[in-house]
């Protein structure tokens, strides 16, 4: 007799046995796809549904009641309900509306402002559908749910923790936006991985040679090549590039043209409605992907009840990507020159994202390098794989486990404007840094604590992460109090800042909220100003120390004059203030050698003075202590 197979109640999965080994998987949370993969004894697998495929469409789809379907079965909703259907909500994942205004001719749904709730630092764009309003982290917490119940269905037993990557360009808020967004799936995340990072991990890299490699990553709708240096199990991002709006869509567009194009030949002009437009889409992926493994195929457009029919071959379509892929070496070359690499000193290529499955892709990308890119690993799976190696280490124990890097510097605000960097770009994660600072001016009791991320001098360059006050600082003279400020970077490249005055100890410490809001074209912008703008940035930043300077003097010099000016006659009186409306004009304006030499004068001119008062002050300390002083100080 056979066997009786058990069954759950709806919903209900089955406790974890105290017996069984603690259990993390590894998911790739990507903008057209999302994959979760589980790390065992035997190697890597990729959770699959029944007929094989490993891939989960990053799209959902929502009913009147708000409850979500997420997958291959929303994206066939797309068609019929576009209104009740978002998909690459990644791109949204914290940025403020602002930020994606720019990005909103492309993204078919409608955009409102946040109200604040899902940070204490700004607001992230959310989402209308089906007459419902969702911030990305929600969309994207079903889809990661999604991928929590196909792993618990294959595994059978409860799945809650995970190891999530992100694209190396992610900024805090981002990182931040896909952690909550997997807390509110039920899963906690034992590690943000970088995508590349996480590529290099499932190739093994990290056991193998040192050296630099270039993770190649061409997706549904982004570019993104990065050069890592691999040296003792640690890899540091060289060089990062990119396009945000340039992926396999471009593709599916050539193609969906080159068809509408046949049909205007065949039929003349017709009016097309957006579902005909979408149709013509999905046929031209659909041909494209074809055309990977096949030589030629037949598609028809059956648009307005009228099919035509639509022979192509992979000349023809190499034909129409060809502008599209050079596009990407084109990038490629760049990254690579302002890491100072040439492409021989390569060590390895990685295939990344769906789009390398076309043999033209690996073709260029070959000829670029000069050697074969490796893609044994399926090249849409690959990144959960690394992910899942990760999840593994991490609950079992490893001698491998990954150290990743800082994508961009961080600092504090000092006066005048300028970053003092804590802990440079690419630095070795977790790290914690100190550095201290003090008052600017006499009796201080406060202390503006300002967070910046970037790679510029000028904090207005820069990106404002955080802002807190360290307060019940003792009264001293400028200079005097030690305030100790701790940047501490955890394992998944979240940042925390304390602030420590050592002298009486009050303390003040912030997690970095960040305010949402930073385009990756912005991210890589600051990236590449920072390279233009070195010297000019050199230059500001030498101007703004001696405005500071000046006017610290100047500061210091009314005061002495508000206690003291009495010891002045009024012709030196005089010649001070002419001196100080010229440093006060020097410092107007743009030339740092004037402030410096107007300030030598009034230095010089007010030299007199300070010799008074410093004998004024030495008498009143004689004259004015009592014998009981000298007494209390004697015991
Ligand atoms: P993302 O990282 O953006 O989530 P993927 O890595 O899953 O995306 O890549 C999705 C893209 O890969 C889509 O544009 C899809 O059409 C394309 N793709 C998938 N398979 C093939 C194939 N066999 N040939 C060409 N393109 C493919
Ligand atoms: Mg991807």
């Amino acid at each position: 007799m056979a066997q009786l197979l058990q069954i759950h109640e709806p919903g209900a999965t089955p406790e974890p046995g105290t017996d069984e080994a603690p259990l993390a998987v590894g998911v790739d949370l990507g903008t057209t796809n999302s994959v979760v993969a589980i790390g065992e004894d035997a190697g890597v697998r990729v959770l699959r549904d029944e007929n094989g495929i490993g891939l989960v469409p990053s799209i959902v789809a929502y009913a009147a009641d708000g409850s979500a379907i997420v997958g291959e079965l929303a994206r066939r909703l797309m068609l019929d309900r576009p209104e009740a259907v978002v998909g690459s909500v990644k791109r949204l994942m914290g940025r403020g509306i602002a930020d994606v205004k720019t990005l909103a001719g492309t993204l078919p749904y409608q955009l409102v402002d946040g109200d604040g709730s899902m940070g204490t630092g700004g607001r992230m764009a959310r989402v209308v559908v089906a007459g419902h309003v969702f911030s990305p982290v929600e969309i994207s917490a079903e889809i990661l749910r999604a991928l929590k119940e196909r792993a618990e269905m294959q595994l059978g037993r409860t799945v809650d923790r995970a190891v999530v990557t992100v694209p190396a360009y992610f900024d805090d808020a981002a990182r931040t936006a896909t952690r909550d967004a997997a807390r509110l799936a039920g899963l906690e995340v034992l590690r943000l991985v970088n995508e590349p990072t996480a590529a290099a991990l499932a190739y093994g890299l990290d056991e193998g040679a040192e050296g630099i490699y270039a993770i190649y990553d061409l997706g549904g709708g982004t570019f993104d090549v990065s050069l890592l240096n691999m040296q003792k199990g640690v890899f540091q991002v060289l060089a990062t590039g990119g396009d945000a709006a340039l992926g396999g869509d471009d593709f599916d567009h050539a193609v969906a043209e080159h068809f509408l194009a046949q049909r205007r030949q065949q039929r003349g002009d017709e009016p097309l409605a957006v579902a005909d437009v979408k149709l013509a889409l999905m046929t031209g992926r659909i041909a494209k992907e074809c055309l990977s493994t096949q030589k030629w195929g037949e598609w028809t457009l059956n648009i307005g009840d009228v099919p035509s029919l639509h022979r192509f071959d992979r000349p023809a379509l190499e034909g129409l990507l060809d502008p599209l892929i050079d596009r990407t070496i084109h990038i490629c070359r760049q990254v690579l020159d302002d890491a100072g690499v040439d492409p021989a000193d390569v060590q390895g290529v990685v295939l990344v994202g769906g789009s390398t499955r076309v043999p033209l892709v690996r073709q260029r990308v070959g000829e670029l390098f000069g050697r074969e890119p490796l893609s044994d690993i399926d090249p849409d799976e690959v990144v959960a794989v690394g992910a899942a190696l990760q999840a593994k280490a991490l609950t079992r124990g490893s001698e491998t486990l990954l150290i990743d890097v800082t994508p961009l510097s961080l600092g504090i605000e000092t006066m005048g404007g300028i970053v003092e960097k804590v802990i440079p770009r690419n630095t070795p994660i977790p790290v914690a840094r100190a550095q201290e600072f003090t008052t600017y001016q006499d009796g201080q009791q406060a202390m503006a604590i300002h967070v910046v991320q970037g790679e510029r001098e000028l904090v207005d360059q820069c990106r404002s992460l955080a802002r807190f006050e360290l307060r019940d600082i003792p009264p001293m003279t400028a200079g005097a109090a030690r305030i100790r400020v701790t940047f501490a970077v955890d394992a998944d490249g979240l940042l925390t800042v304390s602030a420590l005055e050592t002298t009486t100890g009050s303390e003040q410490k912030v997690a970095v909220k960040p305010s949402y809001g930073l385009t990756e074209d912005e991210m890589a912008q600051m990236l590449y100003d920072a390279l233009q703008h070195g010297a000019e940035d050199m230059r500001l930043r030498v101007l703004s120390e001696a405005r500071v300077e000046a006017k610290r003097v100047l500061v210091a010099l009314a005061a002495a004059l508000a206690v003291d000016g009495d010891l002045l006659t009024d012709e030196e009186r005089q010649a001070l203030d002419a001196q100080v409306a010229a440093v006060e004009t020097a410092i107007a304006g743009e030339d740092r050698d004037a402030i410096n030499a107007a300030v030598e004068e009034l230095e010089t001119l007010s030299r007199p003075f300070a010799e008074r008062r410093m004998d004024r002050g030495i008498r009143a300390a004689l004259s004015g202590r009592e014998l009981k002083d000298f007494e209390a100080a004697g015991r």
